[in-house]
Formats: C-alpha cells, sequence, structure tokens
C-alpha cells in the first residue's frame, strides 16, 4: 500500500514567534504575561541604541551600546535583522538566535515590521503576530499613561504608529487588544495551536506516534 505522504519533519521542534505592534498597543504587558506563563517561550534581547528607559536594565530590557558599535557589530553580520526605528537602531543577535535554534526551544522576537520582514524571508515558517489598539485615542492615551514620552515624542510615535499599523497585513495572526485578559487568551490560543501542528507533535511524540502507526 502507498505511504500516506508526509509534512516535512524539522530536525528541530522550535517555533520562532514574531510580534510586533505600534507603541501603546500593549505588546510588552502580553509578552510579559506569556513569558511569566511559559518558561518555555524564551525572549530575544535586541541590542539598541536608544538610550535605556527609567527602570530598564542593560541586558533585561536591551543590550544599550553605541551607534559606532551597533553598526560595526551589523557590519560583521552579527544581527540576524536590524531596522532604524524611532530615529534609533535596533536588531536581534544572530548567534543567540542560533542557539536557541539549535536547543529546539521557542523563541519570541519583540521586532518592528521591518525586522519581521527580514526574519520572515530567513525563517518562512516564522509565525507573525500583529497587535492593535482599539482606537487612536485609546494610543494616545496609553502613551500619555505611560509617562516616558514628552508630548512631542508621543506625537512622534503617533505618526510612526501609523506607519507600523499599515504592515499588519504582513502577519499571520492579528490581535485587537480592547481587553487585556481576551488579548492573552487570543495570544495563547495561537502559541498552543502553533505546538499542535503535526510536525511538532510527530517530533515530541516520537515514541508515541512509532507505537501508534
Ligand atoms: P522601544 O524603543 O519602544 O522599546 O521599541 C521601539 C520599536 O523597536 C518597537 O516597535 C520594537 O518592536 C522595535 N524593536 C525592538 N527591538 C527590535 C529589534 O531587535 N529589531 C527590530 N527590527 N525592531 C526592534
Amino acid at each position: 500500500m502507498e505511504k500516506p505522504s508526509e509534512k516535512c519533519v524539522t530536525e528541530t521542534s522550535g517555533h520562532l514567534y514574531i510580534i510586533s505592534a505600534p507603541s501603546g498597543a500593549g505588546k510588552t504587558t502580553l509578552v510579559r504575561m506569556l513569558l511569566e506563563g511559559d518558561p518555555n517561550i524564551h525572549l530575544s534581547v535586541s541590542c539598541t541604541t536608544r538610550a535605556p528607559r527609567k527602570g530598564e536594565a542593560y541586558g533585561r530590557e536591551y543590550c544599550f551600546t553605541s551607534e559606532a558599535d551597533f553598526l560595526e557589530r551589523a557590519g560583521r553580520g552579527e544581527f540576524l535583522e536590524w531596522a532604524k526605528v524611532h530615529k534609533h537602531y535596533y536588531g536581534t543577535s544572530k548567534s543567540w538566535i542560533d542557539i536557541e535554534n539549535g536547543a529546539g526551544h521557542d523563541v519570541l522576537l519583540e521586532i518592528d515590521w521591518q525586522g519581521a520582514r527580514q526574519v520572515r524571508k530567513i525563517f518562512p515558517d516564522a509565525i507573525g503576530i500583529f497587535i492593535l489598539p482599539p482606537s487612536i485615542e485609546t494610543l494616545r492615551e496609553r502613551l500619555i499613561g505611560r509617562g516616558t514620552d514628552t508630548e512631542s515624542e508621543i506625537g512622534l510615535r503617533i505618526e510612526a504608529a501609523r506607519d507600523e499599523m499599515r504592515h499588519v497585513g504582513e502577519f499571520d495572526y492579528v490581535i485587537i487588544n480592547a481587553d487585556l485578559p481576551r488579548a492573552f487568551r487570543e495570544i495563547s490560543t495561537i502559541i498552543d495551536a502553533s505546538r499542535l501542528q503535526y510536525a511538532t507533535q510527530r517530533q515530541r511524540h516520537a515514541r508515541l506516534f512509532s507505537a501508534l502507526l
């Protein structure tokens, strides 16, 4: 009898999640909730040339560095992707991703649409999730409430948010963050579903599959 065709089972079973959103959409809060509830998801800590905000620590939110150092590292090909966002450079460490990938871990990248495009070219199976605010007013209120930006910076961030949101169609999933518990449920559903894909299950439960099939 002919063997049924199979979807390719890759070497590692880890997934790569890309989460993008305009500032103020609630991305950081959702990511924090995800990481707290799921130690199997590893967050990539990007490198940036922007100055640390109050409460941010080197190596936790970002690896903060100078523009000269960033560009030198970019030139050496140390970033999986990098982009200029709001006048500053941001990049994802290539060596960190290689190690995590090799270990089969689930990895989460919190990056902008330009970075997402570059990553998708290298990892076409990456799962893109875009978070939208329920309205521009909510976005503005959240940015003001955060208290980290001046009025003119908020204006710039709203403009940048509109630019970012124009790329929502390049992502696989969209979450409208009007209600945090609901948005969290939705993002968790996406992650749960990705882990139930055939290739992942086949690899994670190799013994069960050979016993059953
Ligand atoms: P913030 O300065 O508010 O932390 O981040 C500003 C923007 O930079 C956000 O849209 C965030 O997703 C993006 N960003 C953070 N890290 C990276 C990165 O490594 N690569 C790219 N392309 N964007 C990033």
